[in-house]
């Protein structure tokens, strides 16, 4: 059975960061690559997609799905500087589950790739293609790995996912907030036994009243869920901006007091599951 893995390679949220104050746990946006035995897919292409193309374009796989969670500039940024986007030999799949059509898609990456806002319009990505699919529909890529995509509460809907090969698991929950019952009931369903949950905890408990309505959550939710859920290694993830590296290292540091397993995501970090 292939190994099923998770490299981070942007862990924060709404804009990159960068400066002495962000230098142990990163400062790209939200750019995730599933490892599954020798294939790879993408979730989500904020400003951590364009390090990972251009070590894509050394290996000797040339078909990708790109899975977006939802399409807010924090999500897409990176697509623009992705090189195998430009390679003929390259051929991405851009995937969404929490749009209506292929139309929708197109159009919301076309706002960042047509001038005068980027000088490369969106036809340069002649090799790629758009599907949208059903969010309650599971399906299958690269070699037997399932993807079951999850609504998530977030502004103008978003779609997290679980990947599970040979009995291992991954979900990630990149941006959503908890109070809707029934999503967060689906939820905690669908990411029930996950060997690592990646999920957005944005703010703290204290910090959450002032932003309530934005869409995220808290580290301490995500501590909760993971208990609730039997979920192995949860990972807090979507990181404020202006979080500091001493900040996440004392979230970190609480989170563990309450489960032992807990981990702050960092840009560069690889979790097997
Ligand atoms: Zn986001
Ligand atoms: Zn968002």
């Amino acid at each position: 059975m292939p190994e099923l893995g998770v490299k981070i390679w942007g862990s924060r949220g709404s804009t990159p960061v960068s400066g002495p104050q962000a230098l142990h746990f990163g400062g790209e946006t939200t750019c995730l690559q599933i490892c599954a035995g020798t294939h790879s897919l993408i979730v989500d292409c904020g400003s951590g997609a364009r390090p990972l193309g251009k070590l894509l374009l050394a290996g000797e796989q040339r078909k990708f799905d790109i899975l977006f969670t939802h399409v807010h500039l924090d999500h897409i940024n990176g697509l623009p500087f992705f090189a195998p986007a430009y390679r003929s030999d390259f051929h991405l799949t851009l995937t969404a589950c929490h749009l209506k059509s292929e139309v929708k898609l197109r159009e919301a990456i076309c706002r960042i790739m047509s001038p005068p806002v980027f000088p490369v319009n969106i036809n340069s990505l002649h090799t790629s293609s758009f599907v949208v699919r059903p969010m309650d529909l599971a399906w299958q890529v690269g070699e037997g790995l399932k993807v079951t995509p999850i609504a998530l509460n977030h502004p103008g809907g978003a779609c997290g996912y679980r990947f599970d090969v040979g009995g291992k698991s991954i979900a990630i929950i990149t941006d959503h907030e908890s109070g809707n019952a029934s999503i967060d009931a689906q939820i905690e369903k669908t990411i029930n036994g996950c060997d690592i949950l990646i999920h957005d905890a944005m703010y703290t408990d204290a910090e959450y009243t002032h932003f309530r309505g934005y869409g995220h959550s808290t580290w301490q939710y995500v501590i909760a869920l993971a208990k609730r859920a039997n979920v192995k290694t949860p990972v807090i993830f979507h990181h404020e901006p202006d979080r500091t590296d001493a900040e996440l290292r004392q979230i970190e540091v609480e989170a563990q007091q309450q489960l032992k397993t807990a981990l702050v995501a960092r840009d560069g970090m690889y979790l097997s599951a």
